[in-house]
């Protein structure tokens, strides 16, 4: 089973729409979004049209759940505040119906899928360093998990159940060897506004009979999107900050 995971979409249709391609393109049995799929970026109904065709395993995020008044926005900075309530104003009833309805964890046979970390989801705590994730699979009850959040992608892999120390790749555009792994931790990078001075869209897959993981990269219009967040009057810092993957 070949499982393709989006993590961070933002309401980022252009990103959204060459990740889909590529996914399509390399065969994938199943589809997981990571949560944020609102927030940041223009076409938040558009994005969640999508990931509702695709039939996506899809847990809440923290922008989600501020876009529809599940999380207090304070703790936002003044960007992310200004998105979210444009982001309000832009929802139509059924993508407020739909956000409302994700939770914060699915566990499935094979997989668990949380927006922050499984070390109390509900506070949206980064998975970043292998300490943060020593955290999450200390609660981790399935061979795989896969978040988001931090929009910057890494393998961390438990060698030895039970064990703090992990085996770490933050280079994981090649396929990483999982054969080895009790438990894998992958943070699949963000589809919409990655982080990581990488400005191409992330996207993970997961391969169960080769055992083998990847963060994988493709370009894709950001001028594009850039344009439709310029317009929709959204604070332009928005826009910029695509271009240089921060
Ligand atoms: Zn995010």
């Amino acid at each position: 089973m070949r499982i393709g995971i989006l993590g961070d979409v933002h309401a980022n249709l252009e990103a959204l729409t060459a990740v889909v391609q590529a996914l399509q393109a390399e065969g994938v049995d199943e589809w997981v979004q990571v949560g944020d799929l609102v927030g940041y970026g223009p076409q938040p109904g558009e994005c969640i049209d999508l990931v509702r065709e695709l039939g996506c395993t899809v847990c809440l995020g923290n922008h989600d759940a501020a876009a529809v008044g599940l999380l207090d926005i304070a703790y936002f900075n003044q960007f992310a505040r200004d998105a979210i309530n444009w982001t309000r104003g832009n929802l139509r009833p059924q993508d407020v119906a739909y956000l409302r309805s994700l939770p914060l964890v699915v566990k499935k046979d094979a997989y668990t899928v949380v927006h922050g970390s499984l070390h109390h989801p509900e506070e949206f705590g980064y998975v970043i360093s292998p300490v943060e994730a020593a955290e999450s699979l200390a609660m981790q009850e399935t061979f795989a998990c896969f978040v988001g959040h931090s929009h910057v992608p890494a393998i961390h892999q438990q060698l030895v159940a039970g064990s703090r120390t992990l085996d770490t790749a933050y280079q994981c555009e090649a396929p990483v060897s999982v054969a080895r792994a009790v438990r894998v931790l992958m943070n699949v990078g963000s589809v919409g506004q990655p982080r990581d001075e990488d400005p191409r869209a992330a996207y993970g897959l997961l391969d169960l009979e080769t055992k083998t993981a990847c963060v994988r990269r493709v370009a894709y219009d950001i001028e594009g999107v850039q344009r439709k967040i310029r317009s929709a009057g959204l604070p332009a810092m928005l826009a910029n900050r695509l271009s240089m993957g921060i």
